[in-house]
């Protein structure tokens, strides 16, 4: 293996309304919304992205809110939770505070010695706050203070059926991931000296199918450091036999994306050039940035695009 990836970079899922997603991710969440564009491939749709300061690696939250959007049906071939991380000691602020605002899912658990609190994001996503040692420095505002704010992403929880979770075990040991640990039906995997976003768990069962929609993940994204590192991977998995897309510039990273065999859609994007090429740390995620290519279509798409207010 001539690389391996860092651990999650970002977490792309689908949401049905904007504003309704802007505030639960900034509001309730207490994350910075770091950019404010459109999805690439659809321009009437937005693309936004959630995480800290600087929108680093392995915090990005981002969504595709398509009004109206039915509700996905959770099944099997899907990331199931998506967890954050939080200091030692912040679940009852976040259980309290989440109950506040009318947080639907609340449950307090515990997966591999470690307490998380599950919950449901706007459109029934499924999310947790898991309890963790974590030095990554955190946004903070909206009443969430530092010895309580979400870190970025602890991991990723992969719901998938007996022959899916298999193949996928092998392409997470391919990737640079190591088996960790084992509870019940689910399996841990870690990236040795990765970004701190570098678990994921894969949980197999025998359950049908899921039915992607509002509050379905789309895809989950491992971090490279650069486009050297992205060739490299791209060519190794491409000699394992499977079928990886071209490089596509996203323009604050380089994609390129493949199926996994438990039917998830895998990213593996570039740490460069990062949320700040186009607007300064103070203002990121303030104005709607357009990829040159869809600039013309400014004055449609600010007319057209559901008003989010800050
Ligand atoms: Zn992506």
């Amino acid at each position: 293996m001539p690389t391996h990836v860092n651990g999650l970079h970002h977490v792309t899922s689908l949401a049905s309304g904007a504003q309704a997603n802007n505030a639960f991710f900034t509001r309730v969440l207490g994350l910075r919304r770091v950019k404010k564009t459109v999805n690439f491939d659809a321009p009437d749709v937005y693309h936004l992205y959630y995480g800290d300061a600087a929108g680093t690696p392995g915090t990005v939250m981002t969504y595709f809110p398509f009004p109206h959007a039915r509700r996905g049906r959770a099944g099997t071939g899907e990331v199931a939770t998506t967890a954050f991380a939080v200091p030692r000691g912040a679940l009852p602020f976040w259980e309290t505070r989440l109950a506040g605002f009318g947080v639907a899912g609340l449950e307090r658990t515990t997966r591999l010695g470690e307490a998380r609190l599950m919950f449901r994001g706007p459109d029934g996503d499924g999310f947790a706050l898991v309890e963790t040692e974590d030095t990554r420095a955190p946004w903070t505002g909206n009443g969430v203070d530092a010895d309580v704010a979400i870190r970025g992403f602890h991991s990723a929880d992969m719901r998938l059926s007996p022959r899916g979770a298999a193949a996928s075990r092998e392409l997470l040991q391919f990737m640079g991931y190591d088996r960790l640990d084992t509870e019940g039906n689910v399996t841990r995997f870690r990236v040795p000296g990765g970004n701190a976003a570098d678990v994921i768990d894969v949980t197999e069962t025998e359950a049908p199918g899921a039915d992607q929609g509002a509050g379905s993940v789309h895809h989950i994204a491992f971090s490279v450091d650069d486009r050297a590192a992205q060739l490299d991977l791209r060519k190794a998995l491409m000699d394992t036999g499977y079928q990886v897309t071209p490089v596509i510039d996203r323009d604050y990273f380089w994609a390129i994306y493949f199926r996994s065999p438990g039917g998830v859609l895998f990213e593996v994007a570039t740490d460069e050039p990062g949320f700040d090429r186009d607007e300064d740390r103070a203002h990121l995620g303030a104005a709607l940035k357009l990829p040159t290519q869809h600039e013309h279509l400014r004055a449609e798409l600010e007319r057209r695009l559901e008003p989010i207010e800050d």
